[in-house]
């Protein structure tokens, strides 16, 4: 199995590091000829979602990788990487749109702008979680699911292949949410 990382911008290293962890083979996306390269599932980092979603038009990337995506191939987006997939983004422009969630970016204000905390995670337990001016998602609709709550706001949803979360299991050392995403890819791998 082989995960191709969004690697444009921001936290995407750390990204590699895990999959370094979990013994899994990964690739770097950053122009259009990576995408000749063989990856069964993909991860869109945390960093800057605007600047992203800019280079994702520049360099052509965004019809592709959202067809792809609207194809089934399974995707990780974590914090900006959420922010990619929502269908509605409060106050701007949606990116791949591919998941029904509304996101407010920069959610939880300047004085909370950067915490850890732990909590519930379906599928997986408690976990540690880092946020990082991070959004959060302020409803889930069509076939989408909360996955994760804290401090009474959603900040993980999965909708069919598509997992996204607001804070960055990356930066936590804990291998968990990405072992749930192979898992992901896996049973899409089985489908085939
Ligand atoms: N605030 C960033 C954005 O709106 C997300 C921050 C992050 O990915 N750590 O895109």
């Amino acid at each position: 199995m082989t995960i191709g990382i969004l690697a444009l911008q921001g936290a995407f290293a750390e990204h590699a590091d895990m999959l370094d962890r979990l013994d899994t083979a990964h690739v770097t996306i950053r122009k259009l000829a990576d995408l000749e390269r063989h990856f069964d599932g993909l991860i869109l980092p945390g960093g800057e979602s605007t600047v992203m979603g800019k280079l994702l038009r520049d360099l052509e990337l965004l019809e592709p990788l959202r067809e792809r995506i609207c194809g089934g191939l399974p995707v990780m987006g974590t914090c900006a990487g959420l922010i990619l997939l929502a269908g509605e983004v409060e106050g701007g422009a949606p990116v791949f749109a591919t998941m029904h969630v509304r996101v407010r970016r920069n959610a939880y204000g300047r004085q909370d702008d950067s915490f850890d905390t732990e909590d519930d995670f379906r599928g997986i337990g408690r976990i540690p979680m880092t946020f990082i001016r991070a959004p959060y998602i302020v409803s889930v609709s069509g076939g989408a699911r909360t996955l994760a709550e804290t401090g009474g706001r959603v900040v993980a949803a999965r909708e069919g292949n598509q997992l996204g979360c607001a804070f960055h299991p990356e930066l936590t050392g804990d291998l968990r949410v990405h072992r749930y995403f192979l898992d992901m890819v896996r049973a899409a791998e089985n489908h085939i």
